[in-house]
């Protein structure tokens, strides 16, 4: 609830005639009142402040020269601004999206109320983009949270555009993630709702920024679905890569472009210029038939890319998919190959690296060996998980889970629920401990098979591996008869 209090924050923002005003409290367009809280970002389209509830934040839309829009003195650009925020309004948004969209408006000034979480970050935080930041993997979370908030990101996206919707300008300041690497549950949400359309209401939808821009809307073509997996993409791709996809020898080389701006551009199409470079004219730096812009600067790319996300990457990046924007693979073939990515993901305990895990021995960050590692194995023979096993000296040690599309079909609103817990013990002997997530687990049975001898799974099940023995975990689906066996290894030295 909001409770009134007294606040001593004001926002400072320039209003159409050059004075600053500062501002403590606003009021809503069902009259009710917000004390300002601290200011979360500022950009040429709008300024969003927190309130003394932390689950509420106010943005005010920006006028020219970043300027404020008063609903006395700025009539006309109040107005429009206030029609287009009723039409957000009315948008159908699917139910529990992670999209901070407005309730309200405010009554005063062109801007909205929304519904945010705290302690978030914008996601430009953690794009690598120099040495630093590579160093700071370390400590954020590295690959294995990327991959988290990616495919977590992609599912929002999925979403979206499954509800018939475009968000136009994705880009890592209006993607927000849980600021804490260690929180349990790592939060990914969209600001900037302003630009969110349905195609064909508004033909000439165009808004971007250049950097992660599709092609198409650098010529002057509407935002589409399309649009917004490249630009996806090329966030992913550079927050992975610690590179942007284009900028490659032949970038650097041109002459023509500045790739060295730490800064992403968040640019307005009418005062821009786009740098050529981001045209797509130029192939990205792993295309498979011209060489011409490869590098070996960022982050080798067999750390972070399976074959299933280089496919995807390829397919956006490659001439076929700059120039014809159908191709492109859709949000939600993104969000499963993150999330495969993510279950194959092994952390260093030694240098507190992440990377995809192909049978390495040693560590490709710090070359420490590594630990033993659990496997789990599709009826094919393909790896489907992999996670280092760390023991502590006595009792349980690290925790971590399986996945419901590691068992089942994936589906776009529950692929990532928990199904089983897996930890380390310590105990009488070295263990690993597989519990079921009751509450998630209603609809399925699973059991461990010890050389074909089968023992269903009630609450949970101690694994002590010995040589000669074959393991394996059977999933069964009540509900649709689809059953999985997964086979279960665990490799490495001891
Ligand atoms: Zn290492």
């Amino acid at each position: 609830m909001y409770t009134k209090g007294k606040s001593d924050i004001t926002v400072s923002v320039c209003d159409s005639d050059g004075v600053t005003v500062e501002i403590r409290e606003v009021l809503d367009s069902f009259g009710v009142s917000h004390s300002i809280g601290k200011e979360i970002g500022r950009g040429g389209q709008g300024l969003v402040c927190h309130t003394q509830n932390p689950e509420i934040v106010v943005k005010f839309a920006l006028g020219a020269n970043a300027t404020l829009i008063d609903r006395v003195k700025n009539k006309a650009e109040f107005k429009k601004a206030n029609d287009e925020f009723k039409s957000i309004i009315y948008k159908p948004f699917p139910e529990r999206i992670h999209i901070a969209y407005p309730m309200a408006r405010l009554a005063d000034y062109a801007g909205y109320v929304m519904r945010f979480m705290d302690d978030m970050i914008p996601y430009s935080d953690i794009v690598p983009l120099d040495e630093s930041g590579i160093k700071r993997m370390a400590e954020d979370g590295g690959y294995r949270r990327r991959f988290e908030l990616l495919f977590k990101l992609a599912a929002e996206m999925s979403k979206l555009h499954g509800a018939g919707m475009v968000y136009c300008d994705l880009s890592p300041r209006n993607v927000y993630v849980t600021a804490d690497p260690k929180g349990l549950t790592q939060n990914v949400w969209l600001i900037d709702a302003d630009n969110i359309f349905i195609p064909g209401e508004d033909p000439d939808k165009l808004v971007y920024t250049a950097r992660y821009a599709a092609p198409e809307l650098l010529n002057g073509s509407p935002c589409s679905q399309a649009s917004d997996v490249y630009s996806f993409a090329v966030l992913a791709f550079e927050s992975l890569a610690a590179l942007h996809p284009f900028a490659g020898e032949k970038a650097m080389n041109g002459g023509e472009c500045n790739w060295d701006e730490t800064e992403p551009a968040d640019v307005a199409k009418d005062n821009f210029e786009v740098d050529p470079q981001y045209s797509g004219k130029i192939p990205w730096v792993e295309d498979v038939e011209d060489i011409s812009n490869h590098t070996k600067d960022g982050l080798p790319r067999q750390f972070f890319l399976t074959d299933e996300t280089f496919d995807l990457f390829n397919k956006t990046f490659s001439e076929c998919g700059r120039e014809s924007s159908k191709t492109r693979p859709t949000a939600m073939l993104w969000a499963r190959a993150l999330a495969h990515s993510y279950m194959q993901c092994v952390r260093c305990p030694d240098c507190n690296m992440s990377f995809v895990y192909d049978s390495q021995e040693k560590c490709p960050w710090c070359d420490e060996n590594l630990p033993q590692v659990l496997i789990l194995k599709d009826e094919a023979g393909r790896k489907v998980f992999a996670h280092e096993l760390v023991f502590s000296d006595q009792g349980y040690g690290e925790e971590f889970f399986l996945h419901e599309h590691i068992v089942a079909l994936f589906k776009i609103d529950s692929f990532f629920s928990k199904l089983i817990k897996i930890r380390t013990m310590n105990e009488n002997g070295l263990g690993i401990e597989f519990r079921l997530v009751q509450e998630n687990c209603t609809a399925r049975e699973f059991a461990i098979a010890v050389n074909g001898a089968e023992e269903k799974i009630l609450s949970a099940y101690i694994l002590q591996p010995k040589k000669d023995e074959a393991y394996s975990l059977k999933c069964y689906d009540k509900e649709t008869g689809f059953s999985r066996v997964l086979a279960i290894e665990v490799v490495g030295r001891a």
